[in-house]
């Protein structure tokens, strides 16, 4: 198995098998910026996986946790033991969602975010071939969570190190801080994640010291992807009810040289084109 470079960083099987064969069974994996980012945004991978022997999630999940804000139960929390809280319920997810394995590697917000430390990217490189999944899910582009889009701009240049042979059929990026309903419709992802709707609901609340004081994530999520559903066709019925949209990141690990911030631009432009077309030919 990989070795971790941080201190204190872990590797959690739920099923308790070694952890080569844990990451060698991989067959979808998620990096996520923060304990929880996973449960929200690669819930379509999770339910790929849910209940089957021959798939099987591999959660990374990249930062430490550390300096969220904290309420009720958690107000006089320190740093580490916020941290620890943070990292029991990441495991309890994983418990929960059967996941294959998930990987804390505790690095600092800073570190993800700094482009000069390439260590981040290096590890998750190192994951993705000892790990070789078919489908990867991160982090949107237009997230506007800084750690959001640093974890998937490393996860992006870890991808892009693999050789050929080594890369995934299909690389999404997900929604947390910012959802993906304004690109075009022919631009968006969509992941049916209606499928055991209990379990996704189980999942979001385990993450009880992020929803404690207010923030009801769960809900949220929960909400969004019913959105999703409802507001996807204009015409028509609903044909599920929960979804994930997804800009596929797919061209920018196939074709390396392809310039990151154009592409995202490009969907941005796009839907710029679609609402100036459609008030000039109304005005
Ligand atoms: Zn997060």
């Amino acid at each position: 198995m990989t070795r971790f470079h941080q201190s204190g960083a872990e590797l959690f099987v739920p099923d308790g098998a070694p952890p080569d064969e844990a990451l060698r069974r991989t067959t979808h994996m998620a990096v996520g910026a923060h304990p929880d980012d996973i449960e929200i945004m690669g819930y379509h991978g999770i339910l790929q996986c849910f209940g089957s022997d021959e798939k099987w999630l591999l959660a990374v999940v990249v930062t430490d946790g550390a300096g969220s804000p904290r309420d009720l139960l958690y107000a006089d929390y320190t740093d580490a033991q916020m941290q620890a809280v943070r990292r029991e319920e990441q495991k309890k997810a994983a418990l929960v969602g059967e996941y294959g394995a998930v990987a804390l590697l505790n690095y600092p917000s800073s570190a993800v975010k700094d482009p000069s430390q390439t260590s981040v990217a290096q590890e998750i490189e190192e994951l993705l071939l000892a790990a070789r999944p078919t489908c990867v899910y991160t982090h949107n582009l237009a997230d506007k969570h800084d750690t959001h889009a640093a974890a998937a701009l490393r996860t992006l240049q870890a991808l892009r190190e693999l050789p050929a042979e080594a890369r995934p059929q299909a690389v999404y990026g997900c929604e947390v801080w910012r959802d993906l309903d304004w690109m075009l419709d022919p631009d968006k992802v969509a992941l049916d994640v209606a499928a055991h709707e209990n379990l996704a609901a189980s999942l979001l609340g385990i993450f009880d010291s992020q929803i404690c004081g207010g923030k009801r994530y769960d809900l949220a999520t929960l909400g969004r992807r019913r959105a999703h559903a409802t507001y996807h066709e204009s015409h028509g019925t609903d044909v599920t009810t929960a979804l994930i949209y997804a800009m596929d990141l797919t061209p920018l690990v196939r074709d390396p040289g392809l310039d990151i911030g154009a592409y995202v631009a490009e969907h941005i432009a796009r839907f710029r084109e679609e609402v100036s077309a459609r008030l000039a030919k109304l005005l």
